[in-house]
């Protein structure tokens, strides 16, 4: 699973994937923490894993992961194979979900593509350059559909009619995931694979002075007001600060992040909500040789989620004992947990939740 960092040049990608893959670095678990020198694997933050491990004192702790995807390059008339236009554009088709960085810092210093500041504009020059690279997919599916529907088949005539609705969407300038359609036009869409389709978070790069405001600046409320209309999610974050965050120590990034006030790095928010926006889950082993937290998408079910840890696991399930997390701490052990009857034992049909800890049966 892979989310993509866009936005216009100089609006701080290539800072935060510096901070992602610095940070990936030093989670020493993960041996291939850059796998290509544009794609970054991060942990994803996880305070259950700190809590089991002192629970089990395993010999390792093995957080989940995702991956970030830096896509620059990608300008006005990308679209139409401005700059490195379609090649950009056909990165953006591989990935699950969309980082959109828009630029919310005044600096004098940093020239901006378009003279001004102004992160409505340039969100509407990104999103505007998918829409018209989705016209041109979609306009040949359409095509395509057309001469099908000929036969005078329902199904193609349906087919035609979501598409021709989708294409009407695409013209008044809405992306594909803000328009709507039933759950059976849904799955007609997702066919066409429309970079608008894909979920966004808006990564609204302020400046360092703007990080330890009381107030957020204009140009991010307007980023809200923007996203909150389309249903999206907006993290305010300082590219250059967690820049610097990424490369310190802990003790040191400590100091850092009391000095602006801040809890947490903010690309643990962003990492977090980049996670529930691919629609995936945890769920946790632990044992005295590894506490470990696996990623599922939302519905999976026990066997399927065995199947992540091995593949024997999933043909050969017999049954899932899980535990909830909360029961688990609150319990204090896994005897405990045992002990008191909260040990469930989970057949094929169950629906794995956020936060089961569980031991898979299988036979061999
Ligand atoms: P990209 O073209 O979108 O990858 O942008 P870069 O990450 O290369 O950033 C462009 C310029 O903006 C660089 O000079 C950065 O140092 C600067 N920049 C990035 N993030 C911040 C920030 O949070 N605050 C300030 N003041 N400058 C930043």
């Amino acid at each position: 699973m892979q989310i993509g960092i866009v936005g216009l040049p100089n609006v701080g990608k290539s800072t935060l994937f510096n901070a992602i893959t610095k940070a990936g670095a030093e989670c020493a678990n993960y041996p291939f923490c850059t796998i290509e020198p544009n794609v970054g694997v991060v942990a994803v933050p996880d305070e259950r894993l700190d809590r089991l491990a002192e629970m089990e004192h395993p010999q390792k702790v093995t957080p989940a992961t995702i991956e970030f995807v830096d896509i620059a390059g990608l300008v006005k008339g990308a679209s139409r194979g401005e700059g490195l236009g379609n090649k950009f554009l056909s990165h953006i088709r591989e990935v699950d979900a969309i980082a959109h960085v828009v630029r919310c810092f005044e600096d004098s210093n940093v020239v901006h593509v378009e003279g001004k500041v102004d992160p409505i504009r340039d969100i509407e020059t990104i999103n505007l350059e998918l829409i018209f690279s989705d016209l041109e997919v979609l306009e040949r599916r359409i095509d395509r559909v057309k001469k099908q529907s000929k036969s005078g088949e329902k199904q193609y005539l349906q087919e035609l009619s979501v598409l021709e609705r989708l294409k009407e969407g695409l013209e008044q300038n809405k992306p594909a995931r803000v328009q709507e359609f039933s759950e059976g036009e849904q799955e007609i869409v997702k066919q066409v694979f429309l970079l608008t389709s894909k979920p966004v978070i808006y990564v609204a790069n302020i400046s360092e002075d703007d990080l330890i405001s009381e107030t957020e600046n204009d140009y991010v409320k307007k980023v809200r007001e923007y996203a909150a209309a389309e249903g999206s999610e907006v993290i305010p974050i300082c590219a250059r600060i967690e820049a610097e965050l990424a490369e310190l120590p802990d003790d040191e990034k400590k100091e850092l992040l009391a000095e602006y006030g801040l809890e947490e790095p903010g690309l643990n928010r962003l990492i977090k909500a980049g996670y529930r926006l691919l629609g995936l889950i945890t769920f946790l082993t632990a044992g005295p040789k590894e506490v470990r937290a696996w990623t599922i998408k939302q519905g999976t079910k026990a066997p399927q989620a065995a199947g992540k840890i091995h593949s024997d696991f999933e043909r050969g399930f017999i049954r899932a004992e899980v535990v909830a997390y909360d029961d688990l701490i609150a319990c204090g052990s896994q005897q405990a947990v045992r002990e008191k009857g909260l040990l469930r034992s989970e057949g094929k049909d169950y629906v794995m939740k956020d936060g089961d800890v569980v031991v898979f049966r299988f036979n061999v």
